[in-house]
């Protein structure tokens, strides 16, 4: 053959980091009427509205342009798929999400896209139903006409059809619904794609926690009502407009994202859930009361019981921070810095101090174990600060204090958010026992308190406290 290879001069890691997701193919196989377009259409959708670049290569649309030439035989069945993974190879390569929705009746031809495509790229979906229901079904009139002689080699009826013996997925469309199926489908891609799910979670919770921020600010300026909860913790018309707002917004990741937030009922489905949003829309109320300005609006996520991103946003004092995991730390006054999302001079990391150490306290919960540990430990402190809210975590993950320490009472969304800028800024953070602390659990207080250090040398002497 005279035709020789041009390798493409743009990298793939160049066209990724543009569109800002990786291509992977899902291909769709199953009887007609077994539900394959329906589905892919829909998870197509769904996608798309969560700001992700997706293609359906439908079969029956195929048809009509690429593979229009082509029969139902054996060997024009072998070609169809062929064309139609050599189609969506390219789409992959140039990083688009493709949905292939085709019949592809044979084991070969789909071993044969898996090695084409490869294997990290390849999800295999078989959409299931017995003949009997997609002939109940039957939504294109095509069964009745096999039936009627009208058409010859159709799938289950003249032609066989092998299941896939080892699918990544299975949906058997008789027990599952459309919607569920969708859920599936999407809940496995927003895994695959977690890298640039982040950013957009990040665009989105900044957005709600900056417009929190001003419905909070509005309310902080005039007189407003105190509540008390049953736990004796104060409420205000700002905690539940802050709410309000920001479950408001993060809807739009639902049913992929739960949400747990304090000042709503706690739906325990979220369990079942990988991901979940942890949220306080206003954390530090006392000193919302107290008007010292040290109030956050923090949102955490939780994937797999661990805090992967988090957003503590300090209306009063117009300081925003912010992380995912494997993304970094940033720190920003909004308004006065220049705000791009991963921005190197936003930036934060904790400090390289293991002697003369700031240590940081709560304002509003002081207790006598905290100062016995502080006074054994009076030898390394150089100084304290007392600050309210997750601003706490905050400073020590942008170097300006180093060591915290909290024994008492928090709830997971007291810390969720502050935990991921903690991490992804150097920082370590751990329960009082040392162990990790995980979120989204049945019980959401966290009852072993909590110890932030810049670096782990630094934990403190407690022995006998
Ligand atoms: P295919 O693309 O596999 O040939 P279609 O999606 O065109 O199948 O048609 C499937 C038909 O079955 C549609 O009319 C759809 O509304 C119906 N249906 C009923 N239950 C389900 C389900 N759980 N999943 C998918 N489709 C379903």
């Amino acid at each position: 053959m005279n035709i020789t290879k041009h390798e493409n001069k743009t990298p793939p890691e160049a066209r990724i980091k543009n569109i800002n997701q990786r291509g992977f193919v899902l291909w769709f196989t199953g009887l007609s009427g077994s539900g394959k377009s329906t589905i892919a259409m829909e998870v197509e959708a769904e996608l798309t509205g969560l700001g992700f670049c997706v293609y359906v290569l439908d079969g029956d649309n195929l048809r009509h342009g690429i593979t229009s030439n082509l029969g139902f035989a054996v060997s024009d069945r072998y070609e169809n798929v062929r064309r139609v993974y050599e189609a969506a190879e390219l789409f992959r390569d140039a990083q688009i999400i493709t949905i292939v929705s085709l019949i592809s009746a044979f084991e070969k031809p789909r071993l044969d896209a898996k090695e084409k495509i490869g294997e990290k790229n390849f999800c295999e979906v078989y959409i299931k139903a017995d003949i009997e229901t997609c002939r109940t079904r039957d939504p294109k009139g095509l069964y009745a006409k096999a039936e009627a002689g009208e058409i010859a080699d159709f799938t289950g009826v003249s032609s066989p059809y092998e299941e896939p013996k080892r699918p990544d997925i299975v949906i058997d469309t008789r027990e599952v619904s459309i919607k569920a199926a969708v859920k599936i489908i999407v809940g496995y891609t927003l895994e695959k794609q977690l890298e640039f799910l982040l950013p957009k979670i990040l665009e989105d919770g900044i957005h709600a926690a900056f417009d929190a921020g001003r419905e909070i600010l509005e309310i902080y300026k005039k007189d407003f009502k105190i509540e008390y909860k049953d736990d004796n913790s104060p409420l205000t018309e700002a905690d539940k407009k802050s709410n309000e707002l920001i479950c408001g917004r993060l809807k739009k990741y639902a049913p992929y994202i739960d949400i747990l937030t304090e000042e709503s009922a706690d739906d325990k489905k979220r369990l079942e859930n990988k991901f979940c949003f942890i949220i306080d829309p206003l954390d530090g109320t006392k000193e919302f009361i107290k008007k010292n300005g040290e109030f956050t609006v923090n949102i955490g996520l939780a994937y797999k019981n661990k805090s992967i991103l988090g957003i503590v946003y300090a209306p009063y004092l117009n300081k925003l921070y912010y992380a995912a995991k494997n993304h970094g730390a940033y720190a920003l006054c909004l308004g006065a810095d220049i705000f791009k999302l991963f921005s190197e001079r936003n930036k934060i990391k904790v400090s390289g101090k293991t002697a003369d150490l700031t240590v940081v306290k709560s304002r509003s919960h002081s207790d006598k174990k905290t100062e016995a540990l502080l006074e054994k430990n009076k030898h390394k402190i150089k100084s304290t600060a007392d600050v309210g809210s997750a601003l706490k975590g905050c400073l020590i993950a942008e170097g300006a204090a180093d060591v915290y320490y909290r024994f008492g009472y928090t709830m997971e969304w007291d810390t969720c958010a502050m935990q991921c800028v903690v991490e992804e800024s150097g920082g370590v953070f751990m329960q009082g026992d040392l162990s990790p602390m995980t979120y989204n659990r049945e019980n959401s207080l966290n009852e072993r308190g909590f110890i932030i250090l810049n670096k782990i040398e630094n934990k403190f002497d407690s022995e006998g406290i």
